[in-house]
Order: C-alpha cells, then sequence, then structure tokens
C-alpha cells in the first residue's frame, strides 16, 4: 500500500496548481475543483495499488501544459484577446487523445482534470493512447460563425506544437463539435501542405469522420446501462430513466435507453428540465428543443428544477451535463438505483462516499462515457488505413470493447471489494505503471 499523503503538495496545498488568469474564471475552491478532486480519486485509488512512489508522483502531474493568449478580430473590426490551454497528462502508452472544450468557465484546472482523467479512460479501454484535454476561455455561442471559425483557426496554430497523428489528437468536448474538427484539421494539413485527417477525430463524415461517431458517447453510455441491469437482474421494459444534460450525450443516451424499452421519465438542459411520469416523447422534443431552445415548456411536461430532476425517483439517473452535480449537498437525496456517469467528473469525492454507504450503484466516468474515445479511436485507425468501416462493424467493436471493458470493473471491484470507481481507475494505473515499468526512466 502505498502512502502518498506526505509526499503530495497539492495535498498540503493546493495554491500553486490553482492558477487563475484575469482572462479566465478563478478556479473553484475544495470539492467544486475538478483538478482536486481526480487527485483526491487518485490518492484513493493507489493506496490499493502496490506502485512504485516515483511513479505513483509521476502519474500525479501532467507532463506538459501549454498556456496560450492569442488575438481575434471580430466581425466588427475589434480585436479581442483570448485565453487558451492544451495540456498532455500522460504519454506513455502512445499520442495522446483528449477533446477541446469551449466555454467561459473554462480553467487550466479543470483542464489538468479533464487530462487526467483522459489518461485512465483510454488506458482502462486498452487503447494505445495517453490522455490529454483542451479549452478556450470563451462562450461559443457569443461568436458569429466566421468569428468562431477564426478563434478556432488561431487556436489551433497556437497549439500546433504540441498537435499531431502521432503525438496528440483532439477531439470534441462541451461547446465544440464535428465542424470546429474539421477547421482544425483544415488548419493543421494547410501547414503541412497535405491533408492530415488523422489529426482530429469527430471530424465530419465527408473528410475522414467515422460512421456512428457522434452517436458513440450515448451509445456507450447505454450499453454499460444495459450490462448493469443484467447485472441487477433488471429488466429495461420495466426501468424508468432521468437525464441530466440534453446535448450530444445525454440526447441520444436517452434515445438508445428508449429504444431498449426504457422509459425516460424527465430530461433537462442547462435551462431546467421537465417531467413526464408515463414517459417522454423524445421525437417531438427534440423538435421542440430545436425550435424554443430549449426543454423547458415542452407541451404535456410538467417543468422542473435541475435539482429536482436530479433527486426523482428513477431507476436509472444518467448525468451528461457537466463536472460537480452530484456533490455533499444533494447525494443522500439521490433515489435512483444506478447512477450512469455520461459526463466526466460529475460526482464529487466528498459524494462518492455517501453514494457508496447507500450502495447505489455508480458507472464511473471513465467507463460509462469511453464510447466516444473508442470510436474516436476506430476513426484514428480508419484515417491511418484510409479505409473505412460500415456503420455495423463501428457499433459491434463499440459494444464488445465497452462490455469487456465494463466486466473487468465488476470483477476487479468484487475481488478487490473497492467501490467501481476505484476499480476501474485501478485496472487503467496500473497498466500505465506497468508500461513506465517496462520502457524504464530516460535517460
Ligand atoms: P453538450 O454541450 O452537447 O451538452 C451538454 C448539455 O448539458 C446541454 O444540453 C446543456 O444545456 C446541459 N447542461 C449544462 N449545464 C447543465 C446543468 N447544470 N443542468 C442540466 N443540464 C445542463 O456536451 P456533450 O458533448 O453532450 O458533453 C456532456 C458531458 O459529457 C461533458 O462532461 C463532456 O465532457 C462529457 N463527454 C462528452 C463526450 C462527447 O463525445 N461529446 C465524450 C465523453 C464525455
Amino acid at each position: 500500500m502505498a502512502d502518498t499523503k506526505d509526499r503530495n503538495p497539492v495535498h498540503q496545498c493546493n495554491k500553486p496548481y490553482s492558477i487563475s488568469g484575469d482572462l479566465g474564471a478563478v478556479p473553484p475552491e475544495g470539492e467544486q475543483n475538478p483538478y482536486v478532486n481526480a487527485l483526491a480519486q487518485f490518492d484513493k485509488t493507489v493506496e490499493h495499488l502496490n506502485l512504485k512512489s516515483g511513479v505513483v508522483d509521476t502519474l500525479r502531474y501532467p507532463k506538459r501544459e501549454l498556456s496560450v493568449t492569442f488575438p481575434v478580430e471580430l466581425a466588427n473590426g475589434d480585436i479581442r484577446i483570448f485565453r487558451g490551454y492544451r495540456v498532455h497528462h500522460s504519454t506513455v502508452l502512445g499520442p495522446t487523445k483528449g477533446g477541446i472544450r469551449y466555454s467561459p468557465n473554462v480553467t487550466l484546472d479543470e483542464i489538468r482534470a479533464l487530462a487526467m482523467l483522459m489518461s485512465w479512460k483510454c488506458a482502462l479501454m486498452n487503447l494505445p493512447y495517453g490522455g490529454a484535454k483542451g479549452g478556450v476561455v470563451v462562450d461559443p455561442k457569443a461568436l458569429s460563425r466566421r468569428e468562431l471559425e477564426r478563434l478556432t483557426r488561431r487556436y489551433a496554430t497556437e497549439i500546433s506544437l504540441m498537435l499531431g497523428p502521432e503525438s496528440d489528437i483532439p477531439a470534441p468536448d462541451m461547446g465544440t463539435d464535428s465542424q470546429v474538427m474539421a477547421w482544425i484539421m483544415d488548419t493543421y494539413s494547410m501547414h503541412k501542405g497535405y491533408s492530415v485527417p488523422a489529426v482530429t477525430t469527430g471530424k465530419p463524415v465527408e473528410i475522414g469522420g467515422s460512421l456512428g461517431r457522434t452517436e458513440a458517447t450515448g451509445r456507450g453510455v447505454v450499453n454499460t446501462i444495459e450490462q448493469a441491469l443484467k447485472r441487477m437482474g433488471m429488466v429495461p421494459q420495466r426501468v424508468s430513466v432521468a437525464v441530466q444534460g440534453f446535448g450530444n450525450v445525454g440526447a441520444v443516451a436517452a434515445s438508445c435507453c428508449r429504444e431498449l424499452g426504457m422509459k425516460v421519465l424527465a430530461v433537462s438542459d442547462s435551462t431546467g428540465g421537465i417531467l413526464k411520469e408515463d414517459g417522454l416523447d423524445l421525437d417531438s422534443l427534440k423538435i421542440h428543443k430545436k425550435e424554443s431552445g430549449q426543454v423547458s415548456g415542452f407541451p404535456g411536461a410538467e417543468n422542473i428544477t435541475n435539482d429536482e430532476l436530479l433527486t426523482l425517483k428513477c431507476d436509472v439517473l444518467v448525468v451528461a451535463a457537466m463536472e460537480n452535480q452530484i456533490t455533499s449537498r444533494n447525494a443522500d437525496k439521490i433515489r435512483a438505483t444506478i447512477i450512469a456517469e455520461g459526463a466526466n467528473g460529475p460526482t464529487t469525492p466528498e459524494a462518492d462516499e455517501i453514494l457508496n454507504d447507500r450502495k447505489v450503484m455508480t458507472i464511473p466516468d471513465i467507463l460509462c462515457n469511453a464510447g466516444g474515445v473508442t470510436v474516436s479511436y476506430l476513426e484514428w485507425v480508419q484515417d491511418l488505413q484510409s479505409f473505412y468501416w460500415p456503420l455495423e462493424q463501428i457499433n459491434l467493436h463499440l459494444k464488445n470493447l465497452i462490455t469487456a471493458a465494463f466486466n473487468n470493473v465488476m470483477a476487479c471491484g468484487e475481488s478487490h471489494r473497492v467501490p467501481n470507481r476505484v476499480a476501474a481507475q485501478m485496472l487503467a494505473i496500473q497498466r500505465i505503471s506497468d508500461a513506465i515499468m517496462i520502457r524504464g526512466i530516460y535517460p
């Protein structure tokens, strides 16, 4: 058992790792700081592993971090300065992989946490990648399409020394989409002088994207829910589901749950939630959301708050919005039997303790939402070989890979008598640690 607490400067003093900029939000304190939470989860996991202390320390810190500040000319001729980041957490298992987030709330601590989670996620899924993440402090909805393209191309240029199909491959995350990946891929290709489709994933199919990538995360979430229901002897046709976040992940997860016969009784977005006890008509809801920009006000459904959605009585709660949604404030009020973490870091370590005591089954983020990076990997492989596969093959690979990972996590949890999150991180961290030891410490 490795004791890391004493050696850990971040434990003793969070300050050196909480850099705030005048161009970004100040990182939140304590339970709300995603990097503090990621480190707390890491510390809890390594207590169950017999790792060399130097390896533990290596994995606590990002391998490299780039902070960039750059100007963008707006449509009215004004020049505005933006701040962005790209963090590589680990490169031991291969090139780094991780999304790019556009949000006014992006902080370096958040990007560090998400890069670390990407290392664990890729290792858990046995993908040949390390973890990375990037972000720009910007509200993408406040920019025109042309302004967003200019910002994206400039940010891609600023971080291009870290990018490459063999070094670092971005994908979409909150606030970015396939079009943003197309602009990054095009910018990188222009600098090279030839097309490099494998430099991003989550691209449009027309330029080397994979079939099934857009839906992959939500589909993978539901693959894991299906396995969890099987283990608990629950029949999908008698299962009720509430979904927090009706974006890329949440909306697809809701539809896939419905396809399996589950009843989706509530969903929410950043403006609030809706509830219909006998089940929502998701096709009509998608049209309503497209037209009105929100789920609230959906005819025939009752408007509820986001807090109410999280504590609804239901069998499965899918959290597919953002970090820190289940905290010590509301964990004891959650009434779902299964929590499926479509989002990254939605549950704080304090909340984890409460949920574990209450025997709520959590499908942890690095397993539950790993469908996205898994199909990103399939996209990268297809781009590198310039040979593309049909959708059925993609979905089958996804189901097989995520089911295998699910079974590994359950087996590890049972044999070590640890919660699912600890089990998932144990498998991942052990794999990376083994790779560090086999490769050796350079020079
Ligand atoms: P998205 O921007 O498409 O959707 C996010 C949704 O959450 C939106 O509907 C938004 O209105 C809603 N939301 C925001 N704050 C909320 C709140 N407080 N309460 C309820 N709803 C709220 O983003 P996405 O791509 O679906 O990503 C969602 C989460 O899943 C993020 O944590 C992301 O890191 C994670 N994730 C995404 C992918 C992917 O492939 N897109 C892969 C792995 C993990």
